[in-house]
């Protein structure tokens, strides 16, 4: 099957018209080089008709086409899964649980617990720092009025560090989120230790938060963020806040940073849309279930 080539909706329906059709297509990638048995190391095995795993020929292990990725012994279906993660990385926008819910027919507490971990899928690796023009700022979302009053402390606002790094003709190339619970420098900092390498060229405006942060990176403070240096800053800042508000109706303050995750990873590759489900169905992932429970307590 011919890998699939990103946005075209009848396309993609055309491709995945039942589970096996998307197990053929995880197994494509998975076995290119050929099959070699996890458990033994041979080489011989048989397929399966039902679900297109590979039963090894001398010790019987079987092995699915999902093994260790998001799909794995999923409930909703495989094909439903699909859609999903289809709907959040190949579009532009993606959507609520609810919607989604409904798209799919199946659960609101199921979809939005699936969606939860392609979300964690998305999380950035943290592997790739920028090493060129970044700008750090901070915002806040949520409440009544989320115009930029300072750094406010109040406690109903989701508080949010942003790094967006400018590519040589002044555009965006990527952006990183943190949620922060203030503006100490040791918030700050998680922005830094995760996106920005010390050779970065990093701009802030003049918070003193900042301050304690300059003896480790190459900072420069501006006198105000209105300023047309913060210009794709302030872009990117007004998008993600009116797509969190026009997607979801409301958030738990644990989790807008797993939504933030979302965000980054469909702007980050907007360049690449060709791959950016092929990149989501093919991912490795832990191969411990992620529960609602987990999800739930942990934000
Ligand atoms: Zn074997």
């Amino acid at each position: 099957m011919e890998k699939s080539k990103g946005q075209g909706m009848l396309e993609y329906f055309d491709k995945f018209k039942t589970d096996l059709d998307c197990l053929e297509y995880s197994a494509n990638p998975k076995w290119k080089d050929g099959f070699l048995c996890v458990k033994c190391e041979h080489t011989k095995f048989t397929i399966r008709k039902a679900n297109l795993a590979r039963d090894c020929n001398r010790c019987h292990h079987i092995e699915s086409p999902t093994a260790n990725t998001l799909f794995h012994k999923v409930e909703i279906g495989v094909r439903k899964a699909f859609m999903i993660v289809f709907e959040m990385s190949a579009t532009t926008k993606s959507m609520s649980s609810r919607q989604m819910a409904k798209r799919v027919n199946v659960s609101r507490s199921t979809t939005w617990l699936f969606m939860h971990k392609v979300r964690s899928a998305m999380k950035s690796s943290e592997c790739y720092p920028i090493t060129a023009t970044v700008i750090v700022d901070e915002f806040v979302f949520g409440g009544k009025e989320d115009l930029k009053p300072g750094r406010s402390t109040n406690t109903k606002k989701k508080k949010v560090v942003a790094a967006v790094e400018i590519d040589k003709k002044g555009g965006v190339k990527r952006a990183h989120f943190k949620s922060i619970k203030d503006y100490s420098s040791t918030s700050l900092e998680k922005i830094f230790d995760a996106h920005i390498s010390t050779t970065a060229k990093v701009e802030t405006d003049q918070w003193t938060g900042h301050e304690p942060l300059m003896g480790l990176y190459d900072i420069t403070q501006t006198k105000s963020n209105k300023g047309a240096t913060f210009f794709e800053m302030n872009t990117i800042t007004h998008h993600v806040k009116s797509w969190l508000r026009s997607t979801f109706s409301w958030m738990h303050e644990g989790h807008i940073e797993k939504y933030l995750d979302e965000y980054s990873y469909r702007l980050n590759r907007s360049n690449s849309k060709e791959t950016i489900f092929d990149n989501l169905i093919n991912r490795r992932i832990e191969s411990k279930p992620l529960t609602y429970e987990q999800i739930s307590i942990s934000s």
